[in-house]
């Protein structure tokens, strides 16, 4: 599957992931691919390799690749993940703009970060899924993997 953004240095938090070309609302962007780790196993890993964990079930993660490691949180995203591993436009991202996703959206564990995007919409601190209101879930629902939705 060929990518659709390539990663580059943004200008106020570190890499980031662009479009290439205008994406259409629902083409998959990139894949979230690399070896399967459980929470024993990353114990002792560096926090630059823990944060870049991306979840795909209770206790299991994905040491991903890039560009999709390199994707960023915003509250307000222009893409989501569909079954699991494939991060999907949201809705028309224009070639240059920067993707992003919601990362509550695959977080059950307890993990936090603190946000800064910008967006009206952001909610400072994020954190579990369960824990987002349900309109923020709802905006989400199409773009959430399955495991996470039955937390
Ligand atoms: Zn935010």
């Amino acid at each position: 599957m060929k990518d659709l953004v390539s990663v580059q240095r943004t200008s106020n938090k570190g890499l980031g992931i662009y479009a290439i070309r205008d994406i259409n609302k629902d083409e998959v962007i990139t894949e979230f691919t690399g070896p399967v780790v459980t929470i024993p196993e990353f114990d002792g890993f560096p926090d630059e390799v823990v944060n870049h964990l991306f979840n795909i079930g209770v206790d299991k993660y994905i040491m991903a690749r890039e560009p999709a490691v390199r994707t960023n949180h915003s509250c307000e995203p222009n893409a989501g993940i569909v079954k699991d591993v494939f991060l999907v436009a949201m809705r028309d991202i224009k070639a240059g703009e920067e993707v992003t996703f919601d990362y509550s959206t695959i977080i059950a564990d307890a993990w936090v970060m603190e946000c800064g995007c910008g967006s009206h919409l952001c909610r400072k601190t994020i954190g579990k899924y369960v824990d987002l209101p349900l309109e923020v879930k709802q905006r989400y629902l199409k773009y959430t993997p399955e495991w996470i939705k039955q937390q």
